[in-house]
């Protein structure tokens, strides 16, 4: 039901409620009092009526007795005149209706008929202001006559009419007095009310500071007092709250940026109902449209890679039964298009009171990239780059493998090859590192082509390959690969400007039961591998126990070697150069001999190799270098006034592919104050097969210094005399083969004469090594061979005694 004014304001319903109140109440007061001053008129009315009545019987019964009606008529006039009681007029008539007494209205012809009915006669006073009153008259002589008299109701009506009058006012003053009064209360209500009112609408709009006035102590007072309790609450709550969104917008985002940025998917898994939702990223990294599953089994079947299933379910289930903190495995998945990635999951269980998972949500991150180069750098750290052959770690893995199978089955034999590429270091620092490499992938494809099933090859050092021979019946079998694989393929080395015949050395160890240790097996491999390099007559070796001995004995032999060259333990001795003709001394070649503490003095050959494997050799160059310095300064003060002799110092080919190498040397030279032009520098021959390798430049820097250069060991490389032109030396000295044979071949001889006469047209001297007899020496000199050096005329001396061949009174001394 819509209520009339319930828009209007409080004050103006309060005001219209309370003024129908008044005016229906005033209504009512109004007319019970007409009612009452009805009641109290009629009975006046009455009363005058009967008093007036009992009165005038009785005076017309005492008059009318005597008769005198005339007397009556008087003393009614005088008592009409000075009436009080509203009398009016006095009609007395007899039985006949002849007027006896006639008193009062004299105008009055006619004798009006009596008012009937009094209480209607008082509702019409106004218009009946004479009430006229009939009543039986008991005449003399028992006629009855009739007594008439009319009563003024004027008064009466004008009193009535003044209390009606009266009582309209005061009810109207009554309403005017209530509406003002209702009103000023209605504004003191409705005006705290307003405030009220517009403190919540403030409120409402979000002025949450909004305050109302606390003046005073009543209700509203109380009210506001409570308002704004109620508003500074509000105030906080709503600060708080805002606070919190802040917070959970600022969390929000970032957890969206953290995932726009981890680039990750979405999953949330209602487990009661099965319902599962994807994010779009998930479905752009499952590649598939996710939205038409309904459930999670479903779901999940479509885009994992059927591989993982099981595992993926395992993990789930341990998961969902508590038994890990969270959900993560990285597996593979098979996107709509067929392709398979990789993707790590992760999701944590939302549990009820009891423990059991009741959702579950997680996030799926796509690791494609991640897990192929996972796998690239375990394929990388366990394979060679050049050759993508397995390396060392790889291949012990492999070899250990194998003893696993040996330990079950005895008769599960195996062999373990180590190969070597003979003078590979040669090739490497002769034509440079590309045709090092590409020989070394040459070499890998040659043994991958001769494996059988099941066999494993692998590169284990810089030009040292192994090769695992599984099931083999004995060493025969590994002896027939070993010996399939020694010969290599010609290998054009762009540089070369030929093809290059190389050939494998390698060591060959043989499984047996006591051996459960795959790097002694490999290393056995190795200890044969030396001994087949050392050993220019067998290419392939097989492993003794006793190798294994020796090469303890290289392990030690690398300490002390260290040791040596920290403390100084190594030492020159000088082999003299002699004139052919006149065997006059006119040089020393400086021969490092190393003392060592418990094996003696040691040859070159036995440290040389070692510390040119360990880089060591430059080390051990520099101090050769130094000593005979240091030598030099100290035959120089012995032998004051005479002029030193001159000392060939050996270069490795190691060393000079030192790019300051020429530096360094002629530093060290400088510092002593030794004069350059007593030192010469013997390189090997091989250094130079590589016209564009990097001997040139450092011999011409030592040439342009003062210093001599000497090829060495001439003859035994390759073919130097067709580039004999091209090298920046100035002496050649003869390898120690060609001398050794000189007196039996003629052929040598004759190669060896040419060689001579061509070094000689090209300005350069010759030295001849390894002179042991006489006949070798006047061969050589009939030659025209200019200098010699050899046991026939000295070993190697120590310092001290070459210095003594420096004495003026020594016959050989040179001048
Ligand atoms: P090399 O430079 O060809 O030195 C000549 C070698 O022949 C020396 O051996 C010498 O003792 C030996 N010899 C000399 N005359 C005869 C002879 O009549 N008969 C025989 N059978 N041998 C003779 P050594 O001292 O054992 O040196 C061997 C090699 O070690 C040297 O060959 C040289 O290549 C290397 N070497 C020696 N000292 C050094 C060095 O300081 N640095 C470098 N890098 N290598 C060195
Ligand atoms: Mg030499
Ligand atoms: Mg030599």
């Amino acid at each position: 039901m819509r209520l009339p004014f319930r828009h209007s304001s409080i004050r103006f319903r309060l005001l219209l409620a309370s003024t129908a109140v008044q005016v229906v109440l005033l209504t009512l007061l109004l007319a019970n009092s007409v009612r009452l001053m009805n009641d109290a008129a009629s009975a006046s009315l009455a009363t005058l009526t009967t008093q007036n009545a009992s009165m005038l019987h009785a005076m017309a019964t005492a008059y009318g007795e005597q008769g005198r009606y005339r007397t009556l008529q008087d003393v009614l006039g005088e008592l009409l005149t000075d009436s009080t009681e509203g009398l009016v007029y006095v009609r007395i008539g007899g039985p006949d209706g002849q007027l006896l007494v006639s008193a009062g209205l004299p105008a009055m012809t006619t004798l009006p008929p009596p008012t009937p009915d009094m209480a209607q006669a008082l509702g019409s006073l106004i218009d009946r202001p004479i009430i006229h009153v009939r009543r039986p008259l008991l005449l003399e002589r028992n006629e009855v006559g009739f007594l008439q008299f009319g009563v003024s109701v004027s008064v009466l009506a004008a009193a009535r009419q003044a209390i009606i009058q009266q009582g309209t006012l005061i009810a109207l003053a009554e309403i005017l007095l209530t509406f003002i009064l209702l009103s000023g209360i209605g504004y003191l209500l409705t005006h705290n009310l307003g405030r009220l009112l517009a403190g919540s609408r403030a409120i409402a709009e979000g002025h949450l500071d909004h305050r109302l006035p606390e003046k005073g102590e009543d209700e509203l007072a109380r009210l506001a007092r409570n308002f704004n309790v109620m508003a500074a609450t509000l105030q906080q709550r709503v600060g708080e709250l805002q606070r919190t969104a802040l917070q959970l917008r600022t969390s929000e985002e970032r957890y969206a940026l953290a995932l726009r940025g981890a680039n990750d998917g979405l999953w949330d898994w209602d487990l009661p109902t099965g319902q599962v939702y994807f994010s779009e990223r998930f479905c752009e990294i499952v590649g598939r449209d996710m939205s038409g599953f309904s459930n999670a089994q479903d779901a999940l079947a479509s885009y994992l890679h059927p591989d993982e299933l099981e595992t993926y379910r395992e993990v789930m289930r341990a998961h969902l039964r508590g038994e890990s903190a969270q959900f993560m495995l990285e597996h593979r998945i098979r996107q709509g298009d067929g392709k398979v990635r990789w993707v790590m999951t992760r999701g944590v269980a939302q549990r009820d009171a009891g423990g059991r998972a009741t959702r579950m949500a997680g996030s799926i991150s796509d690791i494609d990239l991640r897990k192929r180069a996972e796998q690239q750098l375990v394929h990388d750290a366990l394979h060679d780059g050049l050759t993508g052959l397995p390396n060392r770690a790889l291949f012990i893995e492999h070899v250990q493998q194998a003893l696993g199978h040996q330990r079950r089955d005895e008769n599960a034999r195996f062999a373990v090859l180590a190969i070597n590429i003979e003078r590979f270091s040669l090739i490497n620092d002769s034509f440079g590192h590309a045709a090092g490499d590409e020989l070394l992938r040459r070499v890998a494809e040659h043994i991958v082509a001769s494996m059988r099933a099941g066999d494993v090859a692998a590169r284990v050092g810089g030009d040292q390959f192994a090769l695992l021979l599984n099931g083999i019946d004995g060493s025969t079998e590994a002896l027939r690969v070993a010996e399939s694989l020694v010969e290599l393929p010609g290998l054009s080395a762009p540089a070369a400007g030929r093809p290059l015949h190389l050939r494998c050395r390698i060591g060959v160890a043989v499984s047996d039961i006591e051996r459960d240790d795959a790097e002694a097996l490999l290393r056995d491999a190795d200890n044969a591998l030396h001994k087949a390099r050392r050993d220019q007559a067998d290419p392939v070796e097989f492993f003794h126990a006793s190798m294994h001995t020796q090469a303890v004995r290289a392990l030690q032999l690398e300490a002390d070697l260290r040791t040596a060259l920290r403390i100084g333990g190594l030492t020159v001795h000088y082999q003299p150069i002699v004139a052919l003709g006149d065997r006059r001394l006119t040089s020393f070649e400086a021969l490092v001999r190393w003392r060592h503490p418990t094996h003696g003095l040691l040859p070159p050959l036995e440290f040389i190799p070692l510390a040119e494997t360990l880089d060591l050799i430059h080390d051990v160059g520099m101090r050769v270098l130094t000593l005979v310095c240091r030598d030099l300064l100290e035959w120089g003060i012995a032998y004051p006034g005479r002029a030193l002799p001159s000392v060939s110092v050996n270069l490795s080919a190691r060393q000079l592919s030192r790019p300051n190498l020429a530096d360094e040397l002629l530093d060290v030279i400088e510092s002593h104050g030794v004069p350059i032009s007593c030192l010469r520098f013997e390189v090997t021959e091989s250094v130079l097969a590589d016209p564009d390798g990097p001997a040139k430049p450092v011999l011409h820097q030592l040439r342009e210094a003062g210093a001599s250069v000497l090829i060495d060991d001439f003859g035994t490389g390759y073919s130097a005399l067709s580039y004999l032109h091209t090298i920046p030396c100035d002496i050649v000295k003869l390898d120690g083969t060609f001398v050794r044979s000189i007196t039996q071949d003629s052929r040598l001889r004759d190669i060896v004469r040419r060689s001579i006469q061509l070094a000689h047209d090209l300005g350069i001297a010759v030295v001849a090594e390894c002179i042991e007899h006489e006949d070798q020496a006047s061969v050589l000199y009939g030659m025209d061979c200019d200098y010699g050096q050899g046991y026939l005329y000295s070993r190697p001396l120590e310092a001290d005694d070459a210095r003594r061949l420096l004495a003026p009174s020594n016959p050989g001394t040179p001048q």
